[in-house]
């Protein structure tokens, strides 16, 4: 195996990423290398649909099969490697529709049919061992071409992914387009044709910045169509007596269909991580028995889960080795999720997991109530921007900080609690993503009425985020940049890689991102982005406070 996608990879003198029998995650040397084989397959898929697009030939089982594979192989979304092993197969078939429709394409519009080399005419071994064997072959590893290469070929693969699995949230909601779906296929192909020109490839991160920005505009739709604008709410972050179901992940689909079928049952559902801001919207909100928040971050469900006297559902993304914390059967997955002989969820029904959490103790008291705000997402914050402004004029607001992005496991993340601790009174932060539970749960106070940490929501938000500052920047006709306004982004696996690519695609500066680089950025590629924009690695919280506040 070799994997080298997330902020923990295993990068020391002795190793250039992942390569034992296990990633720093749980994954296995099998699965990753599946996962390998399946990305050069979707790659293949890429050249025929691209083509065949090229010249007007669409087909919607072929776009829709792109994301939603991508998706599985994220960091902590599947390690499940007899899924794999279906999942490549299904891309064989999927691929071969993909060769017919060029084909066709071509006879019908009179083109020459290309014999097209590499994933396109990869033929994947029917089992375990043979797929193993090929995966050398599919893996992405540093050629001739050089480490800046090798650093911008895996910016590009590693933001495409993030760009699937918001494509694959938006897509659960409802929300599709053809023309996106054709930038993925554009896209992997360009990915398959091993580009060696440093201009194109990192031309190619800015555009798949912006399809990023297009897809999350296309989630951001679907999560307010479906659920309503999310609203300022009060949530409980203590259990209150009876049996539990626990969700996380970020799939408010998921969340709903649990939410229904748990109605007159007595059993309480709780969010957990990134299904927080769950509790804002509307038509979520208004499910009685939606009754609180449980626990942090992704990376303490060891601990949380196994506490947790209920059954759990695993939805999107962000699972760790339920053996671990001795629950894997009480624990459930659904969508992309998946864990060796863990029960997995097919077309929503639930019946197991109200199953099992009937089984379950269940909480044995309420416990004393504990609550943090959430649902300031752009329609709440744009509903309040005079305010804001006056109290920006006023010099009663100096700065907006967005400080967003993953938690994760590894050192170095106190820098996140350290800066939001001593941002000052007359600061406010806007907040996105898991790394959120290092300080939300503090008193943050308010400014004229506005509170000083405004939850915006999930990772998958940023989009509403963005709007948020190009509203302020139109207020006060200046750029974006120009705006008393810094972001501290935390990264930890690849939606984070596609949200900074977004944001660096639309020209915004001066982000201060951390704990660390990603491994696979070489030096100079780093130095490049640097350069442009003026990207800076987080050091030390208070001196960078310092020197934000003294430049402004
Ligand atoms: S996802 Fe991260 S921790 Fe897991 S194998 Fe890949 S680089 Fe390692
Ligand atoms: S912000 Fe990133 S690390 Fe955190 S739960 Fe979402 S996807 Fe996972």
């Amino acid at each position: 195996m070799f994997c080298i996608q997330c902020e923990q990879t295993l990068v020391n003198e002795k190793y250039t990423g992942c390569q034992l029998r296990q990633g720093k995650c749980g994954k296995d040397a099998t699965t990753a290398d599946l996962q390998d084989v399946l990305i050069y397959m979707l790659q293949g898929i890429g050249q025929y649909a691209h083509r065949a697009r090229q010249l007007g030939a669409v087909d919607v089982e072929v776009d829709e099969f792109v994301p939603h594979a991508f998706f599985t192989t994220l960091t902590n979304v599947n390690f499940d490697a007899s899924r794999f092993v279906s999942c490549i197969a299904e891309a064989a078939r999927i691929r071969n529709r993909a060769k017919t429709l060029y084909e066709q394409a071509c006879l019908k519009s009179g083109e020459r049919v290309q014999a097209l080399i590499g994933p396109a005419s990869f033929v994947p071994a029917t089992d375990l061992e043979g797929l193993q064997a090929q995966a050398e072959q599919a893996s992405i590893r540093q050629d001739e071409a050089g480490e800046d290469v090798f650093a911008l070929r895996c910016l590009n693969l590693y933001g495409l992914k993030g760009c699937a699995a918001y494509c694959e949230h938006a897509r659960v909601l409802g929300k599709s387009s053809e023309d996106l779906f054709g930038k993925f296929h554009e896209f992997l192909s360009f990915i398959a044709d091993k580009s060696t020109s440093i201009d194109d490839l990192l031309g190619t991160a800015m555009a798949i910045g912006q399809l990023n920005f297009a897809i999350m505009e296309l989630l951001d739709a679907g999560s307010t169509e479906s659920f309503g604008h999310p609203v300022p709410t009060q949530v409980r972050t203590s259990a209150i007596k009876g049996k539990s179901i626990l969700v996380s992940g970020h799939d408010m689909v998921d969340l709903k269909h649990i939410l229904e079928q748990t109605k007159g049952t007595g059993i309480n559902v709780y969010t957990h991580g990134e299904l927080l801001p769950a509790h804002g919207y509307p038509e979520l909100k208004a499910y009685e028995h939606l009754a609180g928040n449980y626990g942090s971050a992704w990376q303490n469900q060891h601990k949380e889960f196994a506490a947790f006297p209920g059954a759990i559902v695993m939805t999107s993304n962000c699972l760790l080795d339920p053996n671990k914390g001795d629950y894997a059967d009480r624990i459930f997955t659904a969508g992309p999720v998946g864990w060796p002989g863990v029960a997995h969820i097919e077309n929503h029904d639930y019946s197991p997991v109200i199953e099992a959490a009937q089984q379950q103790a269940g909480f044995s008291a309420n416990m004393i109530d504990e609550t943090i705000t959430v649902g300031f997402a752009r329609n709440a914050v744009l509903g309040v921007a005079d305010t804001v402004i006056e109290a920006v004029k006023a010099g009663d607001i100096k700065h907006f900080f967005l400080i967003g992005g993953c938690d994760g496991a590894d050192p170095g993340r106190n820098y996140f609690t350290d800066f939001a601790e001593n941002t000052p009174d007359d600061t406010v932060i806007l907040t996105i993503g898991c790394g959120k539970f290092r300080f939300n749960k503090k008193q943050h106070g308010e400014i004229n009425g506005i509170p000083r940490l405004l939850d915006v929501g999930q990772c998958n938000d940023a989009y509403s985020a963005i709007r948020i500052a190009l509203a302020l920047a139109d207020a006060f006709e200046c750029e974006v940049n120009d705006l008393p306004l810094t972001l501290i982004v935390s990264w930890f696996e690849q939606k984070a890689a596609a949200v900074l690519l977004t944001l660096l695609s639309l020209g915004i500066k001066n982000i201060h991102l951390g704990p660390t680089l990603p491994a696979f950025l070489s030096p100079n590629v780093i130095d490049v982005l640097v350069e442009k924009f003026d990207l800076k690695p987080t050091g030390d919280a208070k001196q960078d406070m310092a020197a934000i506040l003294n430049a402004g």
